[in-house]
């Protein structure tokens, strides 16, 4: 028997997606990202790293499902898409909050990471915001492959991503490179573009940073509705999906 080719033994390519702080869009980008990598023909799973604010579970549809356990090992819980997910909303009781001080919240993400993850090949994980215990815990015992950092074209999104691309230099993790989002709004109503967080911050910071720039997603209210409704825009083929599937791309070689 060829051990080599039983489920466990799949190298399996951790991919970091980190933010230097909340709200800029960084789960929504791992859901968008991991599903349009699986529609690109991957085997894709998704650990959410984020224990103190998960959102995996609403966003991709599987709220409120509890995952089974094999031994002392944890069962990635099945949805729609065909991405696998593990997260602390599928094992803490909805709106409860998650008090825990570093070392716990650390256990909580090995049970997450170290799954039965099958043949899954990529896993991509949604980091916490900042850059604090468990991400440097993540980091060091998992050694992802390398991380997508997100931001949007703002100054002060950008010092704190900054602040994250430091982290993983730190720890000698590849950055992948960087992703802008909430680029360009255009007005429903007329048409036109305008910028309420910058624009092109993202890009140059990339550049100055000397990192490859993965591309650009718009601030559209699509985006948030399609989201909270389930169908995340990498499930669709409009302009939205194509900008998460062109990412998706040069995550996936
Ligand atoms: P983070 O993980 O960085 O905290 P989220 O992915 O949870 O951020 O996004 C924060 C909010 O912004 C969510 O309501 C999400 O639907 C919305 N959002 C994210 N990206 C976009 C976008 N490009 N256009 C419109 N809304 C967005």
């Amino acid at each position: 028997v060829d051990v080599a080719m039983t489920a466990e033994k799949v190298e399996r390519r951790l991919i970091a997606v980190a933010s230097g702080k909340g709200g800029v869009g960084k789960s929504t980008l791992s859901t968008n990202l991991a599903i349009a990598m699986q529609r690109l023909g991957r085997k894709v799973g998704m650990v959410d790293a984020d224990i103190y604010g998960p959102s995996q579970p609403r966003l991709l549809h599987c709220e409120g499902k509890r995952p089974e356990a094999e031994g002392k090992q944890l069962i990635p819980v099945p949805n729609d898409y065909d991405v696998p997910v593990l997260s602390m909303g599928h094992l803490a009781k909805p709106g409860q909050a998650i008090a825990w001080r570093g070392p716990m919240a650390g256990k909580a993400l090995e049970q997450l990471i170290d799954a039965h993850w099958g043949d899954v090949e990529e896993l991509i994980v949604d980091m916490p915001p900042g850059t604090g215990d468990v991400q440097l815990s993540m980091m060091q015992n998992h050694k992802p492959v390398g991380a997508v950092i997100v931001s949007t074209p703002q100054d002060l999104a950008l010092m704190d991503a900054t602040r994250a691309v430091d982290l993983f230099n730190q720890a000698k993790i590849p950055i992948i490179g960087m992703v802008e989002n909430m680029a360009g709004y255009q007005c429903p109503h007329c048409g036109e573009v305008s910028d309420p967080f910058g624009a092109g911050g993202a890009e140059a910071a990339a550049k100055t940073m000397g990192m490859p720039f993965l591309g650009r997603i718009p601030l559209d209210i699509e985006i948030r509705k399609s989201s909270d409704g389930g169908t995340p825009p990498a499930c669709t083929d409009d302009v939205h999906g194509q900008a998460f599937r062109d990412v998706a791309k040069k995550l996936a070689t």
